[in-house]
C-alpha cells in the first residue's frame, strides 16, 4: 500500500478499486458533479479538526466540500455557526461564501462509498492522508470524530486502540502530548431522525469543545 506524501488524495486517486469504478460510474450519470476525492476544508492552522466518515453521493461527492448538500451537513454547518466555528450564509453548495473559523472538516474516507459504507480495505488506504493532516495541523487542540468509523482512524492515526479509547457519544480522550478527542455520534439522517443523536447532543459536543479551546 501507498503512502501519502501529500494531505489530500489526487483527483484520479487509483488506491481503490471499487471507489474508482463508483466515481467512473458517477461521472457518466452525473457529469456536473464533483465525483472526485474531496479535499478537506477549512485552514490548516484550525485548532478544532473535525472527522466524517465519507462524502454523501448527493452531497459532498456533488458539489465538493465536506458535508455541503448532504442532509448531515444542515445540522453540522448550523452548530458550526451557532458556536463560532464558521462564519456566513450556509446554502448547501461550495461557492456559498460560508468560512471556517479555526476549524477543518475532513473525512475518514475520502471517496464516496456505494451505500455510504465504506470497507476495511478503503478505510485503510486513505487512513496516511488523515494522518498526514494531522501531523500538519501544528495548532491542533481538539478532534470531534463523527461516528465509529472515523472514531477508529482517528485513533489509528494517533497511534491509539479502540480499547484504549472507546467510541461512544461524549467520551473524551486526553493525549498527553497531543490533542484531546471528543467523540460524537455521526448527524446523519438515520441518526438524528431516530433521535440517537438530536440537535442538542450534538451541541454539547460543540460547547465542549469550545470550552476546552477557549481553556487552552
Ligand atoms: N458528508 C460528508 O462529507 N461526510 C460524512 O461523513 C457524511 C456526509
Amino acid at each position: 500500500m501507498s503512502t501519502a506524501s501529500t494531505l489530500d488524495p489526487s483527483p484520479s486517486c487509483p488506491l481503490c478499486s471499487r471507489l474508482v469504478a463508483f466515481r467512473h460510474a458517477n461521472a457518466q450519470t452525473q457529469p456536473s458533479w464533483h465525483n472526485a476525492p474531496v479535499p478537506s476544508f477549512g485552514a490548516l492552522n484550525a485548532s478544532l479538526l473535525i472527522v466524517g466518515l465519507a462524502p454523501g453521493l448527493k452531497g459532498a461527492n456533488a458539489t465538493g466540500r465536506p458535508f455541503t448538500g448532504d442532509y448531515a451537513g444542515d445540522l453540522l454547518y448550523a452548530t458550526l455557526l451557532k458556536f463560532g466555528f464558521a462564519k456566513g450564509p450556509y446554502q448547501a453548495h461550495a461557492g456559498d461564501g460560508l468560512k471556517l473559523v479555526g476549524a477543518r472538516i475532513t473525512n475518514a474516507v475520502r471517496c464516496v462509498p456505494p451505500q455510504n459504507k465504506p470497507l476495511g480495505p478503503e478505510i485503510r488506504a486513505c487512513a496516511p492522508f488523515l494522518t498526514a493532516e494531522i501531523s500538519a495541523m501544528k495548532q491542533l487542540k481538539v478532534i470531534v470524530t463523527l461516528g465509529g468509523i472515523a472514531h477508529g482512524a482517528v485513533l489509528k492515526a494517533v497511534g491509539l486502540k479502540l480499547k484504549e479509547a472507546p467510541f461512544g457519544h461524549g467520551n473524551e480522550i486526553v493525549l498527553p502530548k497531543g490533542p484531546s478527542i471528543i467523540a460524537s455520534y455521526h448527524c446523519s439522517r438515520l441518526n438524528t431522525n431516530t433521535r440517537r443523536l438530536t440537535p442538542s447532543m450534538f451541541e454539547d459536543i460543540f460547547a465542549r469543545a469550545r470550552e476546552q479551546l477557549t481553556r487552552a
